[in-house]
C-alpha cells in the first residue's frame, strides 16, 4: 500500500514523506505537549482544557505538522502561514 500511495503521488509531483507514528496520538493537539493521556480506547484527553479528542485524529494531525527531515516543511508543502495552529495560524 505505501509504494502504491508513493507510485500516485510521484504520478503528481506530490513528495511523500514517512513519519512514524509511535507516539503520535500520546501528544495534544492544541499545546503540543504531553499535558493529557488516553482516558479510553480511542480517546484522547487533555487535562489542561479538560477536552476529549479522538485519539486517531489526534495521530493524524500530529503526523501532519511533523517536519520532514528534509526540509521541505509539513505534508510535503514549503511551510507557510495557517499550517500549524501553534504560532498563530489556523
Ligand atoms: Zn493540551
Amino acid at each position: 500500500m505505501l509504494r502504491r500511495i508513493y507510485e500516485v503521488a510521484e504520478e503528481y509531483g506530490i513528495t511523500v514523506v514517512y513519519v512514524n507514528e509511535a507516539y503520535t496520538s500520546s501528544k495534544c493537539p492544541i499545546h503540543g505537549e504531553v499535558c493529557g493521556s488516553r482516558v479510553k480506547r480511542g480517546l484522547f484527553k487533555c487535562t489542561r482544557l479538560n477536552k476529549v479528542f479522538n485519539a486517531d485524529l489526534v495521530g493524524a494531525y500530529n503526523i501532519l505538522i511533523t517536519p520532514s527531515p528534509r526540509g521541505i516543511g509539513v505534508m510535503g508543502r514549503r511551510p507557510g502561514p495557517g499550517l500549524n495552529p501553534r504560532n498563530g495560524g489556523m
